[in-house]
């Protein structure tokens, strides 16, 4: 049941949820999708009868990438071939899987041994006065070793 007082699943409200330091998603009451960031209609379902819910921050490293030479957004930030950054794909505890950047692990020395790692949500917030977005990220979980990967 849509609850009046909540906001609606639009990405601006996502983006305020970031700001706080807070991962929700958006669960489909029909069929029990959850969708992150969340979506105003369940693409599985085309049901509009979502609810928000808390998510744990959990995941786990599905894929990555990384990156040396990157969009001049990222380009601005400092990243370049001498200071790559890391893009992957986490499967949250939930289910959803995501496109986030990856911290906490040296872009310089990737290895195919991250997958799988344990990983918690984190929060990235923009510089002082730089103004911009809270952006989401991933990291290594507190106690989990990078390298002995899926065996975690
Ligand atoms: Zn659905």
């Amino acid at each position: 049941m849509a609850d009046a007082t909540a906001p609606a699943f639009t990405a601006a409200a996502w983006e305020q949820a970031l700001a706080r330091h807070q991962l929700p998603g958006a669960r489909c009451t029909h069929c029990g999708a959850i969708h992150v960031p969340v979506r105003a209609i369940c693409p599985a379902c085309h049901s509009q009868a979502m609810e928000w819910t808390s998510l744990s921050g959990r995941a786990r490293l599905a894929a990555f990438t990384s990156i040396f030479v990157g969009p001049s957004a990222m380009a601005a930030k400092g990243f370049d071939r001498t200071n790559p950054y890391l893009s992957g794909i986490v499967e949250l505890e939930e289910g959803p899987k995501l496109s986030v950047r990856l911290v906490g692990l040296d872009a310089r020395t990737p290895t195919l041994e991250w997958i799988g790692t344990p990983l918690v949500a984190t929060f990235v917030d923009p510089a002082q006065g730089e103004g911009g977005r809270t952006e989401l990220a991933f990291a290594p979980a507190c106690g989990a070793d990078p390298a002995a990967g899926a065996a975690g």
